[in-house]
């Protein structure tokens, strides 16, 4: 079975009855590359003109005004039809199933990131662990619905600071043999024993390095040197390099390194394709909504599919689609994500 996936689902989609599709599209070169066994190495803006760029223009105060007019061109002329036909195509019978869940099974992460609502030092949330029977109802739930989409155990978290993750791992693979199995990590947690204990279980893992003097850490170096003579797992692993300080996304208007935007004109796919679940089980509305302000439902009082198509949901949906503006955390969002997956729909 071909388990190779797009990274954000949406299979159903495919005309030609292959459920995960290998729609691999980025080849080596300025971002990309591989190493010798073949895993993937992201250098995610860490490319040293594009740095220095960044840094003059952070430094004389106008990167976020470019990046800001950027986006709004990039909407008016290229994103803003190309989702509204998205749209339009996903909803017009009637809207699939999402083929993308991500379940948060512990609240919190260890990472410091300054772009990110939940670094460290910025998390409001308690230290909270899903509770073991929500986790198995959520996967049964998804059994019942014959779920063969992108299963990702971690959401705005750090996924193996859970020791249960191993063993929720096994459950979906257990349960869900045709579904697509992500994990993403910063990686500090992980060491050579662990990942061999978790690499058989999921279809796919990113860990993501963070470090602005573009080290490696030292754990992740060794997982690299545990691989350099093993081919096995290049298509289930990739390494990113990245910066902890960068700006990105305002994430939900919540990254405090990003100021005021104005409201882009545009709708957003995400409440349309993907679904995210909270450790107390509630769904907020995207992965962006760290902090859950957004609910839609909670799945330990009414199942996935329920939630999905509830009224509440649509909403939410047709808010969007009218305008950001009507939807608080999305006011001050500039997150446009086509997945690729759908893009040639
Ligand atoms: S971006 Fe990821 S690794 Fe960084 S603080 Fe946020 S959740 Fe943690
Ligand atoms: S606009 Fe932003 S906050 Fe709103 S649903 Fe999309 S990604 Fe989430």
């Amino acid at each position: 079975m071909d388990k190779k996936h797009n990274n954000i689902g949406h299979n159903y989609l495919n005309n030609n009855g292959s459920v995960h599709k290998n729609l691999k599209t980025t080849k080596k070169g300025f971002y990309v590359n591989y190493d010798k066994a073949g895993y993937r190495i992201d250098h995610y803006n860490t490319n040293i003109f594009r740095r220095l760029a960044r840094k003059v223009l952070i430094k004389i105060g106008i990167f976020e005004p470019i990046k800001n007019i950027k986006k709004r061109l990039m909407v008016k002329y290229v994103w803003k039809e190309k989702v509204n036909n998205l749209i339009k195509k996903l909803t017009k019978s009637n809207l699939p199933l999402f083929d993308r869940i991500s379940i948060e099974t512990f609240s919190k992460c260890n990472g410091g990131c300054s772009f990110c609502p939940v670094n460290r030092f910025d998390d409001p949330r308690d230290d909270n662990l899903m509770n073991e029977n929500l986790f198995k109802n959520i996967i049964l739930n998804l059994y019942d619905l014959d779920y063969k989409g992108q299963v990702i155990l971690s959401l705005n978290n750090e996924p193996f600071l859970d020791k249960r993750i191993y063993s929720f791992a096994k459950i979906v693979r257990n349960y869900l043999p045709e579904a697509y199995i992500s994990i993403l990590s910063n990686g500090t947690p992980l060491n050579v024993e662990r990942f061999k204990r978790i690499i058989d279980n999921v279809d796919e893992l990113i860990i993501d390095n963070y470090n602005d003097e573009l080290k490696w850490h030292k754990n992740i170096k060794a997982i690299m040197e545990y691989l350099a003579d093993k081919e096995i797992y290049k298509d289930k692993v990739k390494f990113r390099m990245r910066l902890e300080n960068d700006i990105l996304d305002t994430r939900a208007g919540q990254a405090n390194n990003r100021g005021w935007i104005k409201t882009l004109d545009i709708s957003c796919l995400y409440p349309f394709i993907s679904i995210n679940i909270q450790v107390n089980g509630d769904i907020s509305l995207c992965c962006n909504d760290a902090l859950s302000k957004e609910v839609v439902g909670n799945v330990s009082k009414k199942s996935l599919e329920d939630i999905w198509y509830s009224k509440k949901y649509f909403d939410y949906r047709n808010k969007i689609n009218s305008s950001r503006k009507l939807v608080s955390i999305c006011e001050g969002c500039d997150t446009v994500d086509i997945p690729r997956g759908i893009a040639n729909v």
